[in-house]
């Protein structure tokens, strides 16, 4: 079969692979769609501590079940539509038997630790795979694991009908988490960007959306709530925005971090103390966001289609990660395999 192969930094190859072979409680899927995200851009661009040559990449897939060994009862049929929950978790450490298995000690991703989506078919657990409706769209459903991100934020973010909320970076999980945040309740959502084509989209999404460089955005939060803002997210990650999300939330509201930092930041502590600032990192998902994420989108309550900018055949993958590390406008784009 075909699969994108991580070989180096900027070096990914479509390459003839063996088509796995499953052994017992696993699931044999054949792709239908897989999502480039943020991580595999890091991995290609040679950034990422994990990924090792030889892996086959891509974590954000949908498709169809083709084969199943188990002897435990299930719902997953062959034929199925399913997406998959890309995070095989070890089971018995503290943290997946307390049910945050996002934070195992073991945890190996898939397109990462082992073998992932981007190539024809793709061998799973058979406890991450969630059926899907006959008559869903896959193709929005590849937005399953990002907004499942989305909703494991917002979750995390003591929301309360009416809030103002502040969204510091409008890439694909920041327009996400405004997504969610809208459908929460947060009756103004602020999105503060500095590339105009993801400013447009965002203002086509319905959201306040402002370009810190040309407007005073604390001016234009205090607009919508004069003490501030009760919750920031930062999708950012640059030292400059932890700052911004200080200067923007109210007393006593709340920060959640999702980017991924690089670089260390310094951080006033007495204005978390004085302003009593609840301080929140959220790491990808667990169980209930991820399903949760999965029915917002097949009953439709939350619109991906405008993320959905590049869909590429799964032959021309390797010039799709050349395009985005190049530089495009893209919120999401999309591999599909025939
Ligand atoms: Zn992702
Ligand atoms: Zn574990």
């Amino acid at each position: 079969m075909k699969a994108l192969v991580y070989w180096g930094p900027k070096d990914v190859r479509l390459m003839d692979r063996p088509k796995p072979e499953i052994q017992n409680d696993e699931v044999l899927i054949k792709v239908r769609y897989c999502g480039i995200c943020g991580s595999d851009m890091t991995m290609y661009s040679g950034k990422h501590p994990r990924i090792r040559p030889g892996t086959v990449m891509g974590h954000e897939f949908v498709g169809e079940v083709v084969e199943i060994k188990t002897s435990k009862k299930t719902d997953i049929e062959i034929g199925d539509f399913v997406v998959v929950e890309p995070m095989f978790n070890c089971h018995n450490c503290f943290y997946c038997k307390t049910g945050r298995y996002n934070l195992c000690d073991d945890v190996q991703m898939c397109g990462r630790d082992v073998d992932g989506g981007f190539a024809e078919f793709v061998k799973v657990q058979l406890d991450k795979v969630i059926k899907l409706s006959k008559s869903c769209d896959l193709k929005r459903m590849a937005l399953t694991e990002p907004l499942a991100v989305a909703v494991s934020v917002v979750n995390k973010c003591k929301l309360k009908v009416g809030d103002t909320a502040v969204v510091l970076g409008g890439g694909p999980i920041g327009l996400l988490v405004a997504q969610v945040l809208r459908y929460s309740g947060a009756s103004s959502v602020i999105v503060s960007e500095i590339n105009e084509y993801r400013l447009q989209k965002a203002r086509e999404m319905g959201f306040v959306a402002v370009n810190p460089n040309e407007e005073d955005l604390k001016s234009r939060v205090q607009n919508f709530n004069k003490v501030g803002a009760d919750v920031v997210i930062d999708c950012v990650g640059h030292p400059s925005s932890f700052e911004t999300a200080l200067k923007l939330v109210r007393k006593g509201g709340l920060i959640n971090i999702v980017a991924l930092y690089h670089d260390k930041v310094s951080v006033d502590l007495l204005q978390i103390v004085y302003s009593e600032i609840d301080l929140k990192g959220t790491f990808v998902y667990t169980y209930n966001a991820f399903r949760t994420a999965k029915d917002l989108l097949e009953k439709g309550l939350i619109d991906v289609e405008p993320f959905i900018t590049a869909v590429y055949p799964l032959e021309n993958v390797v010039e799709a990660f050349e395009r985005i590390y190049r530089g495009t406008d893209d919120l999401k784009t999309l591999i599909s395999v025939p």
